[in-house]
């Protein structure tokens, strides 16, 4: 007979990247593993906005606020620009349209939700000032990661302080796109082309991590404290959401947070 407490085992918990060490910092880069939803939702999804089944993601949300207790997670309603809002305990559960936020409050973490699209977190540590964005290819064109640095210096940030992290999103193996849009970016973005492969006639692949990574030390972060965790999200499918792994149609999404702990 199994020991009884394999029979009570909690559920697997949910495996979160997280990219530094820093007192009081509670962030990290959720996946799909851990949570209960079914279908394109299986099984750690977050948001209730996407079809999911409303229970589902409330036992989702209940296994993530018995981890990270105390916590109040800001959300958006992302639409892949590149407005930034500053965040503080005054706000509430409204998601308001924008894709980055940023916060120099306790007891607030901001979340972004992504799949395949690039989940970018900051934070300067001493300052206790932090930042979430989401870029995808026409959030990088806007661009979101020079108004998401900007947002923290208003609130006191050092621009030569800042560490940022790129979490899990669509690599350069599957990020194929139509080379007008390669070659947009290599016209508007200084360095872009540096980050492009051809492909098949009329089509190009794009390193999209790689080009934020370069518009965020063109902003002024130190290249060395830019960091990038995790797979390609298409290729670990299985333990990412990922767009472009569910062939276009809608899917759970995964949440990338950072907050500072009251
Ligand atoms: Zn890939």
């Amino acid at each position: 007979m199994p020991p009884s407490n394999q029979l009570a085992a909690p559920p697997e918990a949910s495996p979160v990247l997280t990219a530094w060490e820093i007192p009081g910092l509670v962030h990290g880069f959720c996946g799909r593993i851990g949570g209960v939803s079914t279908g394109a939702f299986a099984t750690f999804n977050l948001a209730e906005w996407v079809g999911d089944e409303a229970d589902a993601v409330a036992e989702n949300w209940r296994r993530w606020n018995a981890r990270y207790p105390h916590l109040r997670v800001a959300r958006l309603a992302q639409v892949h620009g590149k407005t930034v809002h500053p965040i503080d305990l005054a706000h509430d559960s409204k998601r308001r349209e924008g894709d980055g936020m940023v916060t120099a409050s306790a007891g607030i973490a901001l979340g972004i939700f992504t799949a395949d699209c690039v989940p970018i977190l900051m934070v300067d540590a001493e300052r206790r000032v932090a930042g979430a964005l989401h870029a995808g290819w026409r959030g990088a064109l806007a661009g979101i990661a020079g108004e998401g640095v900007r947002a923290m210096t208003g609130l006191g940030a050092r621009t030569a302080a800042i560490r940022a992290a790129l979490g899990p999103s669509i690599g350069s193996c599957c990020f194929e796109v139509d080379a007008a849009l390669a070659a947009d970016f290599a016209t508007r973005v200084p360095g872009a082309s540096t980050h492009t492969r051809a492909g098949k006639p009329g089509k190009a692949y794009l390193d999209l991590r790689a080009i934020i990574r370069d518009q965020l030390a063109r902003e002024g972060l130190e290249f060395a404290s830019i960091a990038s965790l995790g797979p390609c999200t298409r290729c670990a499918n299985d333990a990412y959401f990922s767009r472009r792994g569910n062939g276009g149609a809608t899917s759970g999404l995964q949440m990338s947070f950072i907050g500072f702990a009251r």
